[in-house]
């Protein structure tokens, strides 16, 4: 039973941080959404010392959006459906806002615990307040107070001999390099077409369980904090009862992360390095010229003698060229044996490729959501036109494996 199905009375005044304004709904079918990640307005005050967080996600539907939100800002952004903020001069992600719920059996709204929730309830949005006490920083840090782990090198799995695939899992990312008894996992996403309700109740095949089943030991290496590259870890907690350790980019901020289940994996590095007997997996932080949620990441490297791999997560060709951290921006030129495309194949994705070592392939992990239209045709193209033989199902039901380096 969720924590927000405990209590007693029928309104509920959650303090809240938008994950996603052009989110589609995980439990109700259809629409588009606002997603929030939220905790009880009594817990705020104590945020930094309480022992149980228990971070709930809540899916506000457009029109009560529009209905409930009393700050013409993040309205007009929200309402705008741009899919982030980098153009604009006000980010709603920087703030906290005051959400009141009151249940409602039909309510359009709704309500679940992140990780691994079973059920939800449905609301109407009676309130949508920025906390305007609050500057412009949530003065209240979401994760950022963890002691970044220092850049470590793994070579317990010396002996193992991997292979590394990715996954069509719709809108997000997923990949794993395995064999033996541990998994490296390089984030561990999914989206439409993939359902949670699907997912959940094995209704679709899922090549990436039967792998996640035969390992004893999962490490997962976060690209960054956006939940189309870790839902997967909130649905399904088999596998995430695997998960020994989550490296995350240092310095990240996300409200879902304080949430006491996945807080205790969670090591913020520079740096990453796993040693098998055929393959070298790293990954760096970056040091993007231009801060957003997708360009404070790790960008991760599998390599096999002279064959490599880039998984970018969401951080495109040009920043990876242009990162001042030079073990990023080396990168660009090199040669690659596969790419996944950064960004599920967006217009950006289409330039500054990354060479081929031919015959190379390119990965698009896209789906169905329409807002976002993934991946653009300029990028098959582009990908295409120097070498790249593509990879792209965008509208994939099932987890399907395909092996990038072995
Ligand atoms: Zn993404």
């Amino acid at each position: 039973m969720t924590r927000v199905a405990l209590e007693n009375n029928a309104e509920y005044i959650f303090y809240c941080q938008i994950e996603s304004w052009t989110a589609l709904k995980e439990n109700l079918k259809h629409g588009r959404c606002v997603r929030l990640y939220g905790i009880p307005r009594g817990q705020y005050e104590d945020l930094e010392t309480l022992e149980l967080i228990s971070v709930t996600t809540i899916e506000i539907d457009y029109w009560s959006f529009y209905k409930a939100c009393n700050d013409p800002e993040t309205a007009s952004i929200i309402l705008s459906k741009a899919n982030d903020s980098n153009s604009q001069s006000f980010n709603p992600k920087e703030f906290w806002f005051q959400v009141i719920l009151k249940e409602n059996k039909k309510g359009l709204t709704c309500a679940y615990d992140t990780f691994f929730s079973e059920d939800y309830k449905r609301y109407d949005v009676s309130e949508f307040d920025r906390l305007n006490e609050i500057n412009k920083q949530p003065t209240i840090s979401t994760i950022s107070e963890l002691v970044p782990f220092p850049s470590f090198r793994d070579k317990t799995m010396h002996q193992e001999n991997l292979t590394f695939s990715a996954f069509h899992v719709g809108q997000g990312n997923c990949s794993i390099a395995y064999g033996g008894k541990t998994g490296i996992m390089i984030d561990a996403g999914a989206g439409a077409p993939i359902r949670k309700r699907e997912y959940k109740h094995n209704n679709i095949r899922n090549e990436l369980s039967l792998i996640v089943d035969k390992l004893d030991r999962i490490i997962v290496i976060l690209s960054h904090k956006d939940s189309d590259h870790w839902r997967l870890l909130s649905w399904d907690s088999a596998l995430f009862n695997k998960v020994d350790a989550i490296y995350i980019p240092c310095g990240i901020n996300c409200l879902a992360f304080k949430d006491t289940r996945i807080r205790s994996k969670l090591l913020p590095t520079q740096s990453v390095e796993f040693d098998s007997s055929n393959m070298r997996i790293f990954a760096h932080r970056s040091v993007p010229i231009k801060l957003n949620d997708n360009s404070e990441c790790l960008v991760s490297v599998i390599e096999n003698k002279n064959r490599k791999v880039l998984v970018p997560g969401d951080y495109m060709y040009s920043e990876i060229m242009t990162d001042r951290n030079v073990r990023i921006s080396s990168l660009h030129s090199d040669r690659f044996h596969a790419v996944i495309v950064p960004h599920h194949g967006c217009e950006e994705s289409a330039s500054n490729i990354v060479q081929p070592n031919n015959p190379a392939r390119a990965f698009f992990s896209a789906g169905t959501h329409a807002g976002y239209n993934h991946p653009r045709k300029n990028s098959l193209t582009e990908h295409s036109k120097i070498g790249y033989t593509n990879i792209s199902k965008r509208t994939e039901e099932n987890i399907i494996e395909v092996k990038l380096l072995e």
